[in-house]
């Protein structure tokens, strides 16, 4: 399949054997939680099972044909990664996770930078992985946050107030690309220009951009910025953080240990330079050769496809959302992610999933790991639908149905 055409979607939606399955009731199954997590293609599976069945030995250390290839595949993944995001080799740090790259940095970049009396700025709609661990950074070094504030349930930012915030004492600015509970997509380009210009670090929490929308770091002008395979067609437990060059260097070790070490004696190290300095201990060698398989894959379909047919489906999802009686689906009118959280009227957001399954449909209810944003907008938590590529009209139309025949049983 070459980019440039218009992918086979029902072709592309056969390549995930998941897909095909019937729930124990009899229901198939109509997977509409993707922004939790995205669901494998066979092409990534097989190249799982192929490391584990060919090429599986620790890396960097081993003087044999297998842990050389082992290695070789782990440092192409490297690049590969690098490649999908316009960074270079050397800028990507393999993670567990996104969870993982903003506690590195937290950790790493906090405890160089940061002083008694800073602020790192985040916006009111972080996910609790892009926030907890800065409540922490500042705990640790006498520092406060702040929030860009949301304004109202459409999940934009308040035009004015960026500028205003971006003070003297903010040293970092962390926000997250696209709202994983409203679907806002920041204008990451724009503020990472505004907080450049004043001398203040950036990081851009990728986790719903990666995969979903074309991302190149050195256009965004990021410090930072992180993802999770999981939610890009990899598996659990990899993730990459991509860190500008000039500023991973001059970072302290985050964990310590194996393969991050230059030289040790008994009471003290020396520590080799980024990315090695920043993966103690032996690393997820499948995840990286997967989570670069799972390059390969989305980049086959081509990202602009993959963005374009997210957005075709959204439009019909939130459309079908709010032509039911009594739903309201939630967040921006323009563009946004691939998703949309949404309230029905009477029906607690945990009711309404549970009733869901048993059509088999598979949604999300809850706070979506934004609890201070559910509180500030007042809502008691929503249900949300999320998609991606291999998703259908069909499963959308089958959707609304369901939810009519949930709204009505509830009225
Ligand atoms: C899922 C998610 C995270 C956490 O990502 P992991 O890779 O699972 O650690 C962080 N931020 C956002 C916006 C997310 O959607």
């Amino acid at each position: 399949m070459s980019p440039s055409s218009t992918p086979d979607w029902s072709a592309v939606r056969a390549q995930f054997p998941i897909l095909s399955q019937v729930q124990s009731n009899g229901q198939p199954l109509i997977y509409l939680d993707n922004a939790a997590s995205s669901q494998k293609p066979q092409a990534v599976i097989d190249a799982l099972v192929r490391y584990y069945t060919h090429d599986n030995a620790n890396v960097h250390r081993g003087l044999y044909e297998l842990s050389a290839r082992a290695t070789d595949q782990y440092e192409r993944a490297r690049g590969r990664v690098a490649q999908f995001i316009g960074a270079e080799e050397n800028e990507i740090i393999f993670t567990r996770g996104t969870t993982e790259g903003v506690n590195l940095i937290a950790h790493a970049w906090c405890s160089k930078n940061l002083r008694a009396g800073d602020v790192i700025l985040l916006t009111e709609l972080e996910h609790h992985s892009n926030l907890i661990p800065w409540q922490l950074a500042a705990q640790r070094h006498g520092a406060t946050l702040r929030f860009v504030p949301v304004l109202d349930e459409t999940g934009a930012p308040d035009p004015t107030a960026l500028p205003a915030m971006l003070t003297p004492e903010v040293k970092l600015f962390a926000f997250v690309h696209i709202s994983n509970s409203l679907g806002t997509i920041h204008p990451a380009e724009e503020w990472c220009a505004l907080a450049r210009s004043r001398g203040i670090a950036t990081l851009v929490d990728g986790a719903q951009s990666a995969g979903h929308i074309p991302v190149n770091v050195k256009d965004l002008g990021c410090d930072f910025y992180v993802l999770g395979g999981h939610k890009m067609c990899a598996p659990t437990g990899i993730g990459a953080l991509y860190g500008r060059a000039e500023m991973l260097d001059e970072l302290p070790p985050f964990h310590g240990g194996g393969e991050m070490i230059e030289s040790v004696r008994y009471d003290r190290a020396t520590y080799r330079a980024a990315p090695a300095r920043f993966e103690a201990g032996t690393p997820n060698i499948a995840g990286a050769i997967v989570l670069a398989a799972a390059c390969d894959y989305l980049d086959g379909i081509g990202i602009g496809h993959i963005a374009a047919r997210d957005e075709a489906l959204t439009r019909r999802m939130v459309d079908a959302l709010n032509s039911i009686n009594g739903v309201r689906a939630i967040g921006p009118e323009g563009p946004r992610g691939a998703l949309s959280s949404f309230v029905m009227e009477g029906v607690h957001p945990h009711d309404l999933v549970t009733a869901a399954s048993e059509y088999g449909l598979a949604l999300r209810g809850g706070h979506h790991c934004t609890q201070p944003l559910m509180k500030k907008l007042k809502l008691p938590g929503t249900a949300r639908a999320s998609l991606y590529f291999y998703n259908t009209e069909a499963e959308i139309d089958r959707m609304a149905e369901i939810l009519t025949a949930i709204r009505k049983y509830f009225a």
